[in-house]
């Protein structure tokens, strides 16, 4: 074993020499680094993966992954919402240092960024799929990416050559694109570096059409706080709009014709969802999509009319509605990560390439009666995280430490063997492939800030170790919560204010600002930035 050699150096620099030494015994070339393809889905839920123990799907080729390497079980993003998380990514950094706190913000592709320094380094980089941060791509030697959200059906595409419009469901697109740009690469003297990055499942959850009614025979078990009424949590959770019962759109979500659903008296909660809906069928499908569609969506709008259901009936029935299509997505994600590791076997890259899966953050199935992200409550403030690094000593082993999304950046770069900036906050996640460390991290740390906006989601802050969680919401409110996640995993009763929790409140409460010195956030910080926010809104 070439363990025994390396006694006595730190354990970063062992598990990190270790990796390299055995992705290099893997290579034919001994100077070698490892290949990265890292694939991030959009609201994937770490609920909706059986890998971690989902009841709702069967994901074999995201568990194939687990099997063959690392799934990390307490993995936390910073900013539970899609821009944010992808600028974190590539930073290193926390929303209020990379700029990027919202879906509104413009990421500055000026800054250090990890595909930058990996491109300085001799790695090919390259960004396939969702982007969402409104500037160019910069420090890739080649992007195709999907404006904005994209669409799911015949989705237009940008690249340094311009914008074209590419027929086919995106997430087979998205595959088929990074397929063709592994399988085209002129310097294959260089490793890579691959963002494949799928829309899917980000809302509205259009199916793929080759088994779109896959999840429509049997009905998924439903969450046990899906009738919530927020008694034990304060005036956020009351107020977000994100419930199924009251905020879901039967048109653009539950995908009933706006003509069926106004017939029965339902009126969209917002204006644009009846819109939404249209403009999927008018504006993207073609005649043969739009009969598949037909076919799968007309008997649920037989159905949606005769039942004619109401109250906690019509919630039931939209949590089904929505988890068939949320699941089909998830489907084709998992199928087409099947097809690019048969891709990896059969031209000899997987031995050489460390593969991440992960999603841009977590999500709500139902429980707390949501759907949507935002809150720093663990369904969203989750996200999967599943590495297979090959010559790992450890294989299909589960990992408790706490680690965070500006991990990512310090762990590519470390696999590649470039130094870390010191300002990045994250760490290098290569010391657990060797071995669990439960003092990796005292606290994961997390911000939100879109607010006003759209779910209306209060601005907060909070720390999680691996017990309690303290959350702090600052904006128009000025509400604290805690939890003890040992005794209420669910999150359902608020400790504040309880005596015998005292002691720990203001444990938690100093190990807060502890945290938040450590990364340059504070009160005052956000606030400030309440105001530039609240000032640009008014500019618009
Ligand atoms: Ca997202």
């Amino acid at each position: 074993m070439p363990i025994l050699r390396f006694r006595g150096v730190t354990a970063r620099s062992f598990a990190r020499t270790f990796a390299l030494l055995s992705l290099a015994a893997c290579s034919a070339d001994e100077s070698s680094r490892p290949n990265v393809i890292f694939i991030m889905s959009d609201d994937h839920a770490y609920q909706a993966i059986s890998a971690y123990g989902s009841t709702l799907i069967e994901t074999p080729n995201i568990d194939r992954l687990a099997k063959e390497g690392l799934r990390f079980d307490r993995a936390f993003v910073g900013n539970s919402i899609c821009s944010p998380s992808r600028a974190t990514l590539l930073t290193g950094k926390f929303s209020h240092a990379n700029g990027l706190r919202n879906n509104v913000n413009v990421f500055d592709g000026e800054q250090v960024t990890l595909q930058g320094l990996m491109r300085e380094a001799g790695y090919e980089t390259a960004v396939i799929g969702k982007w969402h941060l409104k500037s160019e791509p910069t420090g890739f030697d080649h992007w195709d990416v999907l404006p904005g959200q994209g669409e799911y059906y015949n989705p237009d595409f940008v690249s340094a050559e311009g914008t074209r419009r590419v027929t086919g469901y995106v997430t087979d697109i998205i595959t088929d694109l990074a397929i063709d740009w592994l399988e085209q690469r002129k310097q294959t003297a260089k490793p890579f570096l691959l963002f494949y990055h799928h829309k899917a499942p980000h809302r509205e959850w259009w199916p793929p059409l080759d088994n779109p009614g896959e999840f429509h025979a049997s009905p998924s078990p439903e969450p046990d706080t899906l009738f919530d009424d927020y008694g034990g949590r304060g005036t956020a959770a009351r107020e977000a709009e994100m419930r199924i019962s009251d905020h879901m759109g039967l048109t653009n979500d539950n995908k009933i014709t706006p003509e069926n659903a106004a017939a029965l008296g339902h009126m969209p909660f917002m204006d644009w969802y009846d819109d939404a809906y249209r403009r999927q069928f008018d504006s993207y499908m073609n005649d043969e999509q739009r009969a598949v569609l037909g076919e799968l969506y007309g008997p649920i709008n037989a159905e949606f009319t005769e039942l004619d259901l109401r109250g906690d009936a019509l919630t039931r029935w939209k949590y089904q509605c929505y988890m068939q299509d949320y699941l089909a997505t998830i489907r084709s994600v998992d199928d087409n990560i099947g097809r690019l590791l048969a891709y990896l076997e059969r031209r000899n890259l997987l031995d050489d390439t460390v593969v991440v899966y992960t999603s841009d953050q977590g999500f709500y199935l139902g429980e707390h009666g949501w759907f949507d992200k935002r809150f720093m409550y663990e369904e969203s403030f989750r996200t999967p995280l599943i590495i297979r690094a090959p010559g790992d000593a450890q294989r299909g082993a589960a990992r408790l430490s706490l680690v965070q999304n500006v991990d990512f950046a310090p762990t590519i770069l470390d696999l590649a063997g470039v130094d870390v900036p010191a300002d990045m906050h994250g760490e290098s996640l290569v010391p657990l492939f060797a071995r669990d460390d439960l003092d990796f991290r005292d606290a994961a740390y997390y911000h939100y800030y879109e607010y006003p906006g759209i779910h209306a989601v209060k601005r907060h802050y909070g720390i999680r170790t691996h017990r309690y969680k303290l959350m702090h919401f600052y904006h128009d409110v000025d509400e604290w919560e805690l939890y003890d996640l040992t005794s209420d995993p669910q999150e359902m009763q608020n400790l504040y204010d309880e005596p015998g929790y005292a002691d720990v409140r203001e444990r938690m409460k100093l190990l807060l600002a502890d945290v938040q010195a450590r990364y340059g956030d504070s009160l005052e910080l956000a606030r400030e930035l309440v105001k530039q926010d609240l000032e640009a809104q008014d500019g618009d």
